[in-house]
Order: C-alpha cells, then structure tokens, then sequence
C-alpha cells in the first residue's frame, strides 16, 4: 500500500424496526435518531421498517370484511403492503428532518423478487444494487419490509411477521455486517416475557434453538428469517428500540460458552385438533385420512393413534392450524366413505407448548421433567411430538400460562 493510503472500511448495518417501534410520530422520531447516532458512527445504515402496530391487522380486517374466504390472494396482498408504505415515507421525512439525508424504498424499488405464493411469498433473490447505489450517495436506504413482487409484477407479502426476513435477507443480500432487530423487547428471553415474568434474558442462542423456538410460537423472529440467518450465516441481534440495553445474538453453537439442557420454552395458540374416532386398524387407513388433507394444502403438525382393546378399531388425534380447522373437517366429512370413521371430534380450544434445548440431544429426563409437572399441577396431555432438540405437549387452551409458568421454573430457568 503507498505511504498515505490507508484501507477504508465502512461498516454496513441493517437495522430493523418491528410495528410498536413505529406505532406513532413520537416513535418514528425515536427511531429516526437511533438511525442518526448509527450514521453518525460513520457506518453505511439500511433501514427495513414494519407497519404501524396495529395497522397490518386493520387491513385483514377490512378484506375479511367483504369477502372471509374466498378473496383474491393477489389484491390481499396490495391492500396488505400498503402498511409498510406509510412508515417507510414518513421515517424518511423524519430522517430528513433531523439532517440524515435518506430515501424510502418500497420492496419492488429494492429488488426484492419473490415467488408467486401470496400472503406466504418467498423471496427468491434480490437485486441489492438501488439500495447500495442509495448508501453510497451517502444516504440512508428505508426499506418497506413484509413485501416484495411475484414473476407477474403483482404485488406480494412474506406472511405475518414477515419484516424479519426482509431484514435478514437484505443483511445477506448487501453482505452486511450485522442485522439488528430492533423490537419492544429487549433480547429474546427463555419464555415470553409477557406471561412468565421470571423469564431470563438469553446472551446468546443458537440459530437452531431460536428456529425451533420461532416454528413452535416464539414470535420474536420470523422462523424463516433465523432460517436464512443460518443459511447465510447472518449476523443477528434481537434488541430493544426503546432502551439502551445488550440484546441477544444469534449464533452457532460452537460460540456458545455455557450452555444449558434447556434453553427456552415456546407455546402456540395456533393449532387445533381433531380426533377421528373408530376408524378400522387397518394397513393404509393413516394413508387415506392424511393423503386428502395433504391435497388440499392443510399441514398436519402432532399425530397421536391409539388402538383400541379388541385391536379392531383405532382413533386417530392430531393438529392442524387453528385457521385450517374448518376446512379440514370439510375434508374429512368429504372422504368419509373412503376413510371408514364413526365420528370426528374438534377441538380449537388447545395450546402446544414446546420445551427447547440443544442440550437435550445429550441428556436424558427433560420429558419425565415435563409430563410430572404437567400431571402436578392437574393438566391433562392430549398429544406428544419430539425432534432432537423439543419436545412439545398439547395441552387445554385455559391451562397455558399454567404450564408455562411451571415447568420453567422446574426446568430451571427462572430468573433469581
Ligand atoms: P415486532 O412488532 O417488533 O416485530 P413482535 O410482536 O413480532 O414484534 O415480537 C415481539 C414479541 O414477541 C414480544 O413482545 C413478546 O411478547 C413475544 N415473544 C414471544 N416469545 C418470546 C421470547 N421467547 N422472547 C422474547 N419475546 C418473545
Ligand atoms: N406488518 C406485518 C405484520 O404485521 C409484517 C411485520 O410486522 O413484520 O405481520
Ligand atoms: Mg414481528
């Protein structure tokens, strides 16, 4: 290198601001000089922003409101991005005014290029070239998050929850150094905080254990954007909008120094269940219940199948979303004949809690640990599902901060 010349580094952040980071003006402002004191670090700052708290839901609302079934997924979708649109505008003009100069982007303007699944769309790649030219111009990018558009230039949305992955998948698009969640919480902590006050905030987590927490409930991340975190091997940190305060990154295992058998407890209000009774015990009876609901789309979670005494018949429990409920029941009421049941029983009112821990792959008796908690306390288990590192137990909707409660305190987890 010649004498004077010296490497110039910028560091390129990708800050994300979740819905109550940007439910008001007040907020937006708050939000608007965090982003100036990360500019003023000297780094390169895009910015991928939710909607208003609140506002997403107001938009289903409206389309449920003309049409609850059978609407058109595509013009869902346009009414849907038209949350993002709002905040992204009016972050820039906060950023503008505080003398950070900065352009909003909605996600078709920053090359995010999705499938065509609407509602549930996936991103497929993304052109990051607008928003670097934007940072090298020396402004801040603002990026509407949740969004992106299909083959046929229609507009699409990433399914709820979904600015996670728009950050993730940015962060990995412009090979940025680090993707900071910013959300009303200030990390993501062994339980959520809002119904077990004893739960501890985690330093670290690994991306598998925060997948499984995510896909189980844990609704602090996306599952897919921790999914796209480990397949890019994203830098992620979970952190408070509203506070100065360490948050939690997620990493691979080996950078976990001390780790615990348990590391978190997940529950989902999502799932409902559906037993089909006196069904003949028979080869391909499992075939012909779950191959019409497989056609038709519906995802089957827990399968739990007992036989009954004289080993003729069966009855056969499992889960199915709590949205897909109906539906499923259509189903089956469709292939009765082909099937051979008695009766179908439903039940919406259930909760899947899940017990979360890479440690689990080497030590025995969480389970144990589990079911005698559950059976103290009173609650009946109405099914089981395990993988290496979860297990997970469907239980009475009304007993759900219960559960929670107790077995993080019998796993060891309570804060002091
Ligand atoms: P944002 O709008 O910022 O995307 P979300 O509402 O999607 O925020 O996610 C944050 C919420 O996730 C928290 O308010 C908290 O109630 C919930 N949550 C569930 N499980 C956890 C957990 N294990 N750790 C932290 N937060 C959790
Ligand atoms: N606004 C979208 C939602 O409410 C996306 C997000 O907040 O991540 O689901
Ligand atoms: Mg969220």
């Amino acid at each position: 290198m010649p004498l004077g010349e010296c490497e110039l580094s910028v560091t390129l952040v990708v800050q994300k601001y979740g819905g109550t980071s940007v439910a008001d003006l007040d907020r937006i402002r708050s939000v608007a000089s965090r982003v100036k004191r990360q500019v003023a670090l000297g780094d390169q700052v895009a910015v991928v922003v939710s909607a208003m708290a609140g506002s997403t839901n107001q938009l289903v609302g409206w389309v449920h409101g003309l049409d609850a079934a059978g609407y058109d997924t595509a013009e869902y979708d346009q009414v849907l991005a038209s949350g993002e649109q709002v905040t992204v505008g009016l972050l820039a003009i906060a950023l503008q005014t505080i003398g950070v100069p900065a352009r909003s982007f909605l996600g078709w303007q920053a090359g995010f290029r999705t499938d065509r699944s609407h509602g549930s769309a996936r991103i497929l790649e993304i052109d990051p070239a607008p928003v670097r030219e934007c940072l090298a111009q020396g402004k801040v990018a603002v990026i509407a998050g949740f969004q992106g558009i299909s083959p046929e230039r229609r507009l699409t949305t990433l399914g709820r929850g979904g600015s996670d992955t728009s950050a993730v998948a940015l962060a990995a698009a412009l090979g940025a150094q680090r993707c900071d969640i910013f959300t009303d919480v200030d990390g993501v902590y062994t339980s959520d905080p809002r119904i077990v006050a004893k739960a501890r905030k985690l330093d670290r987590i690994t991306y598998e254990e925060m997948l499984e927490m995510a896909s189980l409930g844990a609704k602090v991340l996306q599952t897919r954007s921790v999914a796209m975190a480990m397949q890019h091997q994203v830098r992620v940190q979970v952190l408070s909008s509203f506070a100065d305060l360490p948050g939690t990154l997620v990493v691979d295992e080996e950078e976990i120094v001390e780790s615990q058998i348990v590391s978190g407890i997940a529950y989902s209000r999502d799932e409902a269940r559906v037993t089909v009774l006196g069904v003949s015990d028979r080869p391909g009876v499992a075939a012909a219940i779950f191959g019409p609901l497989s056609d038709t789309g519906i995802n089957v979670d827990m399968i739990v199948q007992s036989v009954s005494r004289d080993g003729v018949y069966a009855n056969l429990t499992f889960t199915v979303s709590r949205a897909d409920l109906p539906r499923a029941l259509a189903v089956l009421e469709r292939a009765r004949a082909e099937i051979g049941y008695e009766a179908v029983g439903a039940d919406a009112d259930v909760c899947k809690i899940s017990v979360v821990g890479v440690g689990m792959r080497s030590h025995t008796g969480i389970a144990h640990k589990m079911f005698s908690t559950l059976a103290a306390k009173g609650i009946n288990i109405h099914a089981i599902a395990t993988s290496e590192i979860k297990i997970s137990v469907l239980i009475g909707e009304e007993y759900t901060e219960l559960a929670l409660r107790a077995l993080h305190t019998a796993c060891g987890l309570d804060r002091d």
